[in-house]
């Protein structure tokens, strides 16, 4: 299916962006598996190459693209390259510029957003908690106002970006009486006395990631830090939530289509009874069920990218383009294991290394049944 949601201006930037990725990530692969971060050299270089500032404003150091399919061009890229920087380069660019930039204060934007859009200030964003992520609305890190300053208290856990992070956006319970209405967001600094990390947390996949807990004692935040109004932050996180549900569905169909695409030349040399395990009828009716996968979920989250880059993606639709593109991935991961036979299962294999790197995207922002349960309650159930 000839695809019609790119223009030739977003097909040089993919350009661009693969020369990135051959240049400069496919290089040091191997050397981020091992330490399980992403060098800082990289984020700068990464900032440089333009991939950090697309939804940041030009007089705030960045590309001001205003247009989300060059966001989705660089996560299709990132991900047929590797899961876990996909997602570190998503959080850091995709999801947390539009708060400061809807959301922030002159003096804010002036203050991170040109470091973020250089990849010198690498951001994360902390909602889930250990006590629960799918319940937001019940978090439980404190925030109590003491003069001009907040002081905060708690931890959050399960943070892409946490060890790493020069700036944490942080979702704080500042009035214990008003449910969903009593959070507010804050930016946290990393040298911010009381606030530490975790170490990074030992993963199943996508080990390149830095996934931390991040802990605040006391920790003194100004209310200049505060990110938008106060008693706000849970509405902010619910407005936002689409363009990562949107990114979580564009990263999860690019990662198992280039998958699939070096399975089926695998198929091609690896030979069984003396022929091609592709012209087995079986594989071979296999791979087209899930060339066909691949494309009919592409179509629809092709559409919603079009969608969010004229304003018009619903929360409901973002949330179906997520967890029915989890759900292809992880199907046609499973399947491109299977065709690679006992290899499919060894560690240096890149399909073994995706098909783990892909289980969390049904998990993470916003599980596959909280999905559901959107979709449902839009259906009046
Ligand atoms: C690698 C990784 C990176 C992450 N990065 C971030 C990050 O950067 N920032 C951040 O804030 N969070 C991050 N998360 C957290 C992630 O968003 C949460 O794990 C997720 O929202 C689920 O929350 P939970 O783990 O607390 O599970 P729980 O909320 O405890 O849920 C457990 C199970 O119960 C199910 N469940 C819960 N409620 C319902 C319901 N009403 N109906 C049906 N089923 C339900 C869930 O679907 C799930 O299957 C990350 C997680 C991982 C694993």
């Amino acid at each position: 299916m000839p695809r019609n949601v790119y223009t030739e201006d977003h097909e040089a930037f993919r350009a661009s962006v693969r020369e990135f990725v051959e240049r400069t990530l496919k290089p040091r692969a191997e050397e981020m598996l091992q330490s399980k971060v992403i060098p800082r050299d990289i984020w700068k270089e990464a900032g440089r190459q333009g991939l950090f500032g697309l939804d940041i404003p030009e007089e705030f150091g960045g590309a001001g693209a205003d247009d989300y399919r060059f966001n989705a061009i660089a996560a299709e890229e990132l991900s047929a390259f590797n899961a876990a920087v996909s997602s570190c380069f998503g959080i850091h660019s995709d999801v947390c510029p539009p708060y400061l930039v809807d959301l922030g204060t002159q003096e804010q934007k002036q203050k991170w957003l040109p470091g973020m859009a250089a990849g010198e200030l690498i951001c994360s964003i902390g909602m889930t908690e250990p006590s629960g992520g799918s319940d937001l609305a019940g978090l439980k890190t404190t925030g109590v106002r003491d003069g001009d300053d907040w002081i905060i208290n708690g931890s959050k856990t399960f943070i892409t970006n946490g060890n790493q992070c020069d700036l944490a956006i942080v979702a704080v319970r500042t009035d214990p009486t008003k449910g969903a209405k009593g959070i507010t967001l804050f930016m946290l600094e990393k040298d911010m006395p009381g606030f530490t990390k975790g170490n990074k947390l030992d993963k199943v996949g996508q080990i390149e990631s830095d996934t931390s807990e991040l802990f605040f004692d006391n920790v003194r935040v100004p209310d200049a830090n505060r990110i938008g109004e106060e008693g706000m932050g849970f509405i902010a996180m619910m407005q936002r939530l689409p363009q990562e549900r949107i990114g979580a569905g564009v990263s999860n169909v690019a990662h198992a289509k280039q998958i699939l695409a070096e399975t089926i030349e695998y198929t091609k040399e690896r030979k069984a009874f003396g022929q091609a395990i592709g012209s087995f009828q079986h594989n071979k009716f296999k791979i087209a069920e899930l060339v066909t996968q691949i494309e009919v979920a592409e179509a629809y989250v092709d559409d919603c990218i079009a969608a969010h880059a004229e304003g018009k993606l619903s929360p409901v639709d973002a949330a179906k383009a997520k967890w029915f593109s989890a759900e292809v991935q992880n199907k046609v991961l499973d399947e491109c294991v299977q065709l690679h036979g006992g290899y499919g299962f060894m560690n240096e294999y890149r399909v073994a290394r995706a098909w783990r790197d892909a289980r969390v995207t049904k998990i993470w922002a916003g599980s596959n049944e909280i999905m559901k349960e959107l979709i449902g309650r839009d259906l009046g159930l």
